[in-house]
């Protein structure tokens, strides 16, 4: 038995074919498999944290993939268990060791104005709005993520972004929170003080409004409570929506603190405390 030169080619052309399909079939298969890194991770009904929990996955399990919707993974466990999974907390590449129900958010925050849009001017007439929320969303972000949520930043820099832009980002990725941060302006200098929360659409964002605010009492800064407040980042918003306005930025006594570390920091903090039990509490 012999082979021509031009069969050996075809063979060996033939075998390349086999070796590649191979490897892609391979590669296929293993990059439609996930592991739990994290414990405590839920299988639920549907793509989302409004869905109910059907199973807990084991940590280190595999999951193989299936699906996908909304950035949640339809997958089948080792057990045969199908549900959904938060994408972002499988193969998680951060330090989250246990899921909760936050981990489990896709959160939208909001630094209000930005780029041309200074939003108002301090006390001193030397800073602008823009700074000092894109510097409290920043915060909020940080603490969030490294508690496993999914955060999406309207901006992350100096940028302009259109009002119509922001809760669109919230409707598109179906967030399960939105919240834009500002700081109020009076008429005149040092005529007001304190933080309020803003809600539009009562049925979706009372309730959010309601944990966030309770959690808003041990700034130095007096808590104004909850108002509704006709703004079109929160009012063309499908998704439970806030808008904090988080001291007056043309009194000397807030901007004190509006522009201190600390207070934004213990802010933050707040804002994540509030999230985190509006979730544990409605999901
Ligand atoms: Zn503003």
């Amino acid at each position: 038995m012999h082979f021509k030169p031009k069969n050996w080619a075809g063979l060996v052309t033939s075998l390349i074919i086999l070796l590649v399909a191979g490897g892609l079939l391979i590669a296929f298969v293993r990059n439609n498999a996930v592991t739990a890194t994290v414990s405590n991770l839920n299988l639920r009904r549907g793509p989302g944290l409004t869905y109910a929990v059907t199973t807990k996955v084991a940590k280190n399990s595999r999951l193989t993939i299936i699906g996908e919707k909304d950035n949640w993974y339809h997958v089948r466990d080792s057990q045969n268990h199908f549900g959904w999974v938060a994408s972002w907390l499988v193969d998680h590449p951060g330090k989250l060791t246990h899921a909760t129900t936050l981990s489990e958010a896709t959160i939208v925050l909001d630094p209000g104005h930005g780029g041309s849009d200074s939003g108002a001017l301090s006390i001193d007439q030397k800073h602008d709005e823009k700074t000092y929320t894109l510097e409290l969303a920043q915060r909020v972000a940080r603490l969030l993520r490294a508690k496993g949520a999914h955060v999406i930043m309207t901006r992350n820099s100096d940028t302009t972004v259109s009002l119509a832009h922001r809760p669109e980002l919230a409707n598109t990725h179906q967030a399960d929170a939105f919240i834009s941060f500002h700081f109020d302006s009076s008429p005149t200098d040092n005529l007001a003080s304190g933080t309020t929360t803003y809600y539009y659409h009562r049925k979706t964002s009372y309730a959010l409004a309601q944990a966030v605010n309770q959690e808003m009492n041990d700034l130095p800064l007096t808590n104004r409570g909850i108002r509704y407040g006709n703004f079109e980042v929160i009012r063309d918003n499908r998704q439970p929506a806030l808008l904090l306005e988080m001291g007056y930025i043309n009194t000397k006594k807030d901007f004190n603190d509006i522009r201190n570390a600390h207070y934004q920091e213990t802010v933050a903090n707040n804002v994540v405390q509030g999230l985190s039990r509006y979730f544990t509490t409605q999901h």
